[in-house]
């Protein structure tokens, strides 16, 4: 991840009078509370709170008439560090935030981008619904819904991007579009994966889903056998029913599984019976209930801060991957891994998530069960690109949302060739100007095969 601290450079151009009164700049009162991200310190010479689509058109159209660099920003926990910049300008949503029901029995919810997945939790959960999002409350939605959203509720209701039914963005020339399914059904595919090369989503239309009681448990298990623990585990999940979604953390020694899935009966018993099996009991093991948007709790703003200074100033690279199947040899690889790097977290996806066809949308990895994401700081980075290497041959695919890296490899990875090749042929047609190059960049032509 980037990092820059020192004194803000002084701006070096001004803003249309249009945007004078939503603008922040350096040596204003507000500007450290905006100038960061959860994952990067960063200078930009103007952070603009848009009120509307037409704040976000006068800034687009300023940026391209001054050539400088512009980005959008939700909740500002890209794992990439691109909702920030130095001496650019950030398009910052945070106040289209309305998260609104239209229609509480089918559960057809409109969700502004600027929202937190907290919120959406807390304003879903009195009328008995959720919606499938990531594990961390404070999480905005307009980075992860443009992206794919792999969460607690994932095995059983699938990505976020898969209760998309119509998403509003505005485009590189200004305008303002709301695409689904009958609308520019090619940018509707596009966004569902790949939205941050299109436009600034403003808000998305979403089906939610019943969910009432939720059952959360931790458990720790002995792992000094991590590659034989890994094998068990992931056959454990494999034959799990669809509605516990299982979240390990992964220690040296230990491994700390936390699970969520609605609470029901099938899902206590799960748990009850189906550890891995073969292994030793477990060293802790809680579980109870939790209402939904307990699952989402916001911190305060302070907290936010802090913790995003503290990440901005430790963190480094993140290396994400998706898998068919834990088999032996992939295990060991993973449990060599996890000597040489920081963090290791694997969570259990498939079930629902492969229930979506691979060409409903641009997100289309739907064979995987596992996604594999390792952390590091700079000192054990060598360790950890070293050991990558070696799990490449079991890897299939990987989510942005959880990488670092923004290159060819990447993309590549995330779209596999045809996917990729529609979306250069898409990004030709919506954005022929590259305004929207921020992060996973589209090249101009397809790459050679
Ligand atoms: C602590 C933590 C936990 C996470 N947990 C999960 C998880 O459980 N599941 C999961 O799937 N992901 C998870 N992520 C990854 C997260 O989903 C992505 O990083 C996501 O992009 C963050 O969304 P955001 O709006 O907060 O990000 P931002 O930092 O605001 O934006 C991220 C990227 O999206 C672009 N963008 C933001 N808003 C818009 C918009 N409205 N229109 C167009 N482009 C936009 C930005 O320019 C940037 O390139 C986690 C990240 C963190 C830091």
């Amino acid at each position: 991840m980037q990092t820059t601290s020192g004194p803000p450079p002084a701006p070096k151009h001004t803003c249309p009078e249009s945007l004078a009164t939503v603008t922040i700049r350096p040596g204003d009162r507000d500007y450290d509370a905006v100038r960061h991200t959860y994952t990067r310190l960063g200078s930009p010479a103007a952070v603009i709170r848009v009120r509307d689509h037409q704040d976000i058109a006068d800034t687009l159209a300023h940026a391209r008439t001054t050539g400088v660099p512009v980005t959008a920003r939700s909740g500002g926990h890209g794992i990439s560090s691109r909702s920030t910049n130095d001496q650019g300008m950030v398009i910052d949503l945070s106040r289209l935030n309305t998260v609104e029901i239209l229609d509480s029995r089918s559960g057809l919810v409109r969700v502004e981008a600027g929202a937190r997945w907290g919120d959406v939790a807390a304003a879903l959960a009195p009328h008995g619904l959720g919606l499938s999002s990531g594990d961390t409350g404070d999480v905005g939605v307009g980075g992860l819904a443009t992206a794919g959203g792999i969460g607690l509720m994932s095995r059983l209701h699938g990505l976020t991007i898969d209760h998309m039914r119509a998403a509003e963005l505005v485009l590189a020339d200004g305008s303002l579009i709301r695409t689904d399914t009958e609308h520019s059904p090619d940018l509707f595919w596009a966004v569902r994966g790949a939205g941050t090369n299109f436009g600034v989503a403003t808000a998305f239309e979403f089906q939610a889903q019943p969910v009432r009681e939720v059952i959360v448990a931790m458990t720790v298990y002995d792992a000094a056998d991590t590659a034989a623990f890994l094998t068990r585990w992931a056959a454990a999940v494999e034959a799990a029913p669809r509605l516990a979604h299982q979240f390990p953390d992964a220690r040296r020694r230990s491994r700390r599984e936390s699970s969520c899935g609605p609470g029901d009966d099938r899902v206590r018993r799960h748990r009850r019976d189906a550890g891995p099996r073969g292994s030793r009991p477990p060293i802790v093991g809680r579980a109870g209930p939790a209402q939904p948007r307990n699952r989402h709790s916001l911190p305060p703003a302070a907290a936010r801060r802090a913790r995003a200074a503290a990440c901005a100033a430790t963190a480094d690279r993140v290396a994400p991957g998706l898998l068919d199947h834990i088999t032996p040899p992939a295990a060991e690889s993973m449990a060599a891994l996890m000597k040489a790097a920081g963090m290791v977290q694997l969570r259990s996806v498939g079930a629902a998530v492969n229930d979506t066809p691979p060409t409903a949308m641009a997100s289309s990895h739907r064979t995987q069960n596992f996604s594999l994401m390792a952390a590091t700081v700079p000192a054990l980075r060598d360790g950890l690109d070293e050991h990558w290497e070696r799990l490449q041959p079991h890897l299939n695919g990987l989510y942005l949302s959880f990488e670092t890296r923004t290159g060819r490899r990447q993309l590549q990875d995330a779209f596999p060739g045809p996917v990729l090749d529609r979306l250069v042929s898409l990004k030709a047609q919506y954005d022929p100007d590259h305004v929207f190059d921020n992060n996973f960049a589209l090249p101009s032509v397809p790459f050679p095969h």
